[in-house]
């Protein structure tokens, strides 16, 4: 079953996430739990969480995902940025659990001014220091475009990073289309060989999550900037350079059968988006914006 739905707001509670899903034509949806850039929460009992189960198995909703807030960097050599950093993620698998949701999604972190060997070091020691046996949602290590010193921009750095942890059942991955395409991988042509290389450097038992993200950038330009699927070059946030057929196939591929697969393409300005069109077309319906 293709389970599709898009990055949504959870100032209105969980209910009020789920209700902005379920208007887009969604039967999965994504949440930060409160602003991406900072680590202000509002305490779980005011986010509506059972009416928000009751609604979404009233509409066919599951497999919820949260994603971590930008500002845990588990590669951070400063020992302040670093210690927030793990007592923030272990709040953030808490609240994960508490939630309904089974996934957590985590850039892995940036190196800034020391080394990725360092880096890595320190992402894997959190990793070991965060996790037990009890923790129930997996942490999905996002793939990520390369920007900066980013650490996770290939399959060989995410495994770099699981080869270490100890726990290693409670880390799965988060493949995003627009990074892996800004990181250098053929998705558009050779999506089975991307999946193959996958598979031999990380195992596909891993593969969790999927972001169906366009790019605004031609392959391995490493910028990270999403575009709406497909979007030509009139659309005001720019053009797509992945494009309609390779998102579509990747979405209908056997791999991402039953799995999450979360849109966060832009909106055209304050208040309009396309996630409603966009999850039509990856269902295979066609609409107006999609001739
Ligand atoms: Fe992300
Ligand atoms: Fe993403
Ligand atoms: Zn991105």
């Amino acid at each position: 079953m293709l389970k599709i739905g898009s990055h949504v707001s959870i100032s209105k509670g969980l209910l009020g996430a789920a209700q902005e899903a379920h208007s887009y034509g969604a039967n999965t949806f994504m949440v930060y739990t409160g602003a991406p850039q900072n680590t202000k929460r509002s305490p779980i009992e005011k986010l509506k969480v059972p009416e928000a189960h009751a609604f979404m198995e009233a509409n066919h909703i599951s497999d919820i995902v949260v994603h971590a807030p930008y500002i845990i960097n588990l590669a951070s050599y400063k020992e302040d940025t670093y210690q927030l950093a793990k007592e923030f993620l272990t709040l953030e698998l808490d609240r994960t659990a508490k939630l309904g949701s089974k996934y957590l999604v985590l850039h892995p972190g940036s190196y800034t001014e020391s080394t990725y060997e360092h880096g890595i070091e320190r992402i894997a020691s959190a990793l070991n220091d965060v996790l037990t046996d009890e923790i129930v949602p997996t942490i999905c290590l996002e793939t990520m475009a390369g920007k900066g010193r980013e650490i996770g921009r290939s399959f060989e750095e995410l495994r770099d990073i699981l080869c270490r942890v100890e726990l290693s059942d409670k880390i799965g991955v988060c493949f995003d289309t627009c990074h892996t395409h800004d990181s250098g991988y053929d998705i558009i042509n050779h999506f089975d060989g991307v999946l193959d290389e996958f598979d031999r450097l990380l195992g596909l038992d891993k593969l969790k999550v999927f972001h169906i993200n366009g790019s605004l950038n031609l392959r391995g330009s490493k910028k990270d900037r999403h575009a709406n699927l497909g979007a030509e070059d009139e659309n005001p946030r720019g053009r797509d350079y992945i494009g309609l057929e390779a998102l579509y196939a990747i979405a209908h591929h056997p791999i991402a059968d039953n799995k999450p697969l979360i849109l966060e393409t832009p909106w055209l300005d304050g208040k309009t988006n396309l996630y409603k069109e966009e999850i039509a077309y990856l269902r295979g319906n066609t609409c107006e914006f999609f001739k």
